[in-house]
């Protein structure tokens, strides 16, 4: 744009157009003044419609000189009473330190970087602004161009975006708490129910009794499953999920898995189910064995389910030798001969809540979950899940995963199969539900342990002032004195060195540190598995763990 024109001159150009009545003059300038005249209506044109509202502010009076359109709808003066109004009086928040800035020949941004700003209308609404700022000389005067743009709408929406984000966080962090609460809640009457059918199997029922007690078991432990994989699932919305490193031997994960699966499609289907691991994969590896035998069983367990007959081959082996480290990349794969799935589904089975037949009549149940939880994990471990197969002609799940055997003075540590059998210990239990300590002492005292029991914080501190048991099963939530409120107390009063385990229903990210902050040695989860129970013993027996 040429430089800004002001009233004056813009009237001195209307009357040399206007005005002149001399025929030659009128012809000898007549180009130059239409020309002129085009620049004026093209400058009109432009003051009409340019959405921004701009000002030509002569600095020395910090008036405003001209004004579009749009600045004499934003601020509501008329463009006729625009030229009386002062600057300072517009922007009234920053107008002064404009003005300084402007007097001083700064451009571009206004001072202190305060780009968003208000103004002030005439009827004193503040209207949320952004401004920018150029200077121009003309005829030995010097003008701005303020150029304001209305940013109520966007500062508007960013509120609400702020707002929206902030109930999310806000959502989310409620559902995590009320997930912990659920998961509390649900699996703490469901252990027990599972824990005393335990129990009954060996109290000499008669054999139609033991099978309702195995039906019952059977869907116990489906709903302790639709558990999990729902509280996994939300756990990894959230990116909560964390894995653990730990030994693990791969026959056992590969094979155990197996045999769970051989045992049960026997019963009821024509199915052979058979497993293949090469002799040298069989040591000990690091990573989340339990997240990776729970992805082979889910997807074992749906071969299973939708293979009616024929054969199911689970493999694992060797893919290659990770470079640079001295990892492997390990191929698991499961392949059925059952009823196969849809080409345009393959990829799909892997999102959450999706399966092939969704209908309502749909002869298998499930919750769709499975799979996304298990490519969650698959990826999260580094690795990649797939699917091929055609529909009615079985299919093949495999998985690859990066995993790094143990080393132990150069060599692989290769896998004994001897289980270790820690020595008798002094435990005390403390647990304020009847069944789960009904459940865990049995376990404790069938394995040769000697078992004190405790159904309260307060109640442990007074049983340690008369004896001082080898280690501590400590419940987390108790009425009264909660479990890590009780280990402060025992770290201040009693012993800084005996073992105290920690028994949740909770196992939220996090949860770890807060016990161990507490003073907590381990953590067992409920239900309590007998094989966890006995390797934490072990430990304690041991003191082999880093953390004691
Ligand atoms: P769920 O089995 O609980 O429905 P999954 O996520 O484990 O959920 O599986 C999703 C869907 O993938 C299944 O409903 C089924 O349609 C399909 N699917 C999974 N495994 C197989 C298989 N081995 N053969 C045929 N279809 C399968």
């Amino acid at each position: 744009m040429n430089a800004p024109i002001d009233g004056d001159e813009r009237d001195r150009l209307r009357d040399q157009l206007m005005g002149m009545g001399n025929r030659s003059m009128r012809k000898s300038y007549y180009p130059e003044l239409q020309e002129q005249g085009a620049e004026l209506e093209r400058f009109r044109v432009l003051m009409e419609h340019v959405p921004d509202a701009v000002f030509f502010v002569n600095i020395s009076s910090m008036k405003v000189v001209d004004a579009t359109a749009a600045a004499s709808r934003m601020t509501g003066y008329d463009r006729e009473e625009l030229p009386q109004v002062d600057l300072t009086d517009l922007l009234a928040e920053t107008g002064a330190a404009l003005f300084r800035h402007m007097k001083a020949g700064g451009a571009g941004a206004p001072p202190g970087g305060a780009w968003a700003t208000r103004l002030v209308s005439k009827t004193g609404r503040r209207v949320s602004v952004e401004v920018s700022c150029n200077l121009h000389r003309y005829r030995g005067q010097e003008y701005a161009v303020l150029v304001a743009r209305d940013i109520s709408e966007r500062l508007r929406y960013e509120e609400e975006l702020v707002r929206a984000r902030k109930d999310a966080e806000e959502a989310s962090r409620t559902k995590g708490e009320f997930l912990a609460t659920m998961s509390h809640e649900i699996r703490t009457p469901l252990n027990g129910i599972l824990g005393m059918a335990e129990l009954l199997q060996d109290s000499g029922l008669q054999q139609r009794e033991l099978r309702l007690l195995r039906l019952l078991t059977k869907s116990g432990h489906n709903l302790q499953r639709i558990l999990n994989d729902i509280l996994d699932f939300s756990k990894m919305e959230a990116g909560k999920l964390e894995l653990v490193e730990e030994a693990f031997d791969l026959p056992d994960l590969a094979i155990g898995t197996v045999d769970f699966f051989a045992a049960k499609a026997n019963v009821r289907k024509r199915l052979r189910i058979s497993g293949k691991i090469p002799d040298d994969l069989n040591r000990t590896w690091i990573g989340d064995g339990g997240r990776i035998q729970q992805v082979l069983m889910n997807i074992v367990g749906n071969a299973v389910k939708f293979t009616r007959e024929g054969e199911i081959t689970v493999s694992v082996q060797e893919i290659r030798a990770l470079p640079g480290v001295r990892c492997r990349e390990i191929l698991f794969c499961v392949k059925d001969t059952g009823e196969g799935i849809p080409a345009d589904k393959l990829d799909s089975v892997f999102e959450s809540f999706s399966q092939v037949d969704g209908t309502l009549s749909r002869s298998h149940q499930g919750t769709g979950l499975g799979l996304a939880i298990c490519k969650q994990l698959v990826e999260l471990m580094g690795g990649s899940i797939w699917v091929t197969g055609k529909e009615g002609k079985g299919c093949t799940f495999s998985f690859s995963l990066p995993l790094c055997p143990v080393y132990h003075g150069g060599a692989d540590v290769s896998r004994t199969g001897e289980s270790f059998q820690e020595s008798p210990m002094h435990v005390l239990l403390v647990e304020d539900n009847k069944v789960n300590r009904i459940f865990a002492r049995h376990l404790l005292v069938k394995r040769g342990h000697k078992v004190t029991c405790a159904v309260s914080g307060r109640a442990v501190l007074d049983i340690l002032q008369k004896e001082l048991p080898d280690c501590i099963l400590m419940d987390i939530q108790m009425p009264e004195m909660d479990g890590m409120e009780a280990t402060r107390r025992i770290r201040e009063e009693v012993s800084r060195d005996i073992p105290v385990i920690a028994l949740t229903a909770h196992a939220m990210q996090g949860d770890r540190e807060r016990f161990l902050a507490a003073g907590m040695n381990d953590y067992l989860t409920k239900p309590l598995k007998p094989e966890a129970l006995w390797s934490v013993l072990a430990r304690v027996a041991g003191r082999e763990s880093s953390i004691y």
